[in-house]
């Protein structure tokens, strides 16, 4: 075991332990989804504040299941806080291809996506390895799908320019 290894695997159990961003929020206003994998038993409440810019103002997080599902939520709350709704997008997008998954749905939107080359991920590169175990990638990416799934309902909404 190497000692990047190591490092990511710190990672994964501190954000599972300690999860950040713990909790809901009340909705409406706040955009909700849930997310749920058959396979492992993951569950994911994602709520997410936007302010009038296109501002993710405020995101909880709640759900139960494997340390890869839950840590990747918390990472995913850590890493989108603060960011427009596109980066957060873009972010998702970067993470998924980490993970070596074609999102069909968000293939048209290439505008959106020019920064995903500077996109940083932080802690989320600790999750790298699980595309090495491929049961566990919808651990991985399921938070990720629910934060689209809570954007999707009104993605009209999404027509930033780009910047
Ligand atoms: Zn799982």
């Amino acid at each position: 075991m190497s000692s990047l290894e190591d490092l990511y695997r710190e990672i994964i159990l501190d954000h599972y332990r300690t999860p950040r961003n713990s909790g809901e929020l009340e909705s409406p206003p706040a955009k909700r989804a849930e997310g749920f994998n058959p396979l492992c038993g993951d569950e994911i409440v994602v709520s997410i504040d936007v302010r009038g810019d296109n501002v993710i103002s405020d995101i909880k997080i709640s759900g139960q299941g494997c340390s890869i599902s839950q840590s990747s939520a918390s990472m995913m709350s850590v890493a989108i806080k603060g960011k427009k709704v596109s980066e957060a997008l873009a972010i998702a997008k970067s993470f998924k291809q980490m993970m070596n998954i074609h999102e069909i749905g968000l293939e048209d939107e290439t505008e959106v996506f020019h920064a995903e080359a500077e996109t940083q991920l932080g802690d989320l590169e600790a999750l790298r390895g699980v595309v090495k175990f491929p049961v566990r990638i919808k651990c991985a990416t399921l938070s990720w799908n629910t934060l689209t799934q809570a954007f999707q309902e009104d993605a009209q909404n999404l027509t930033e320019p780009n910047r």
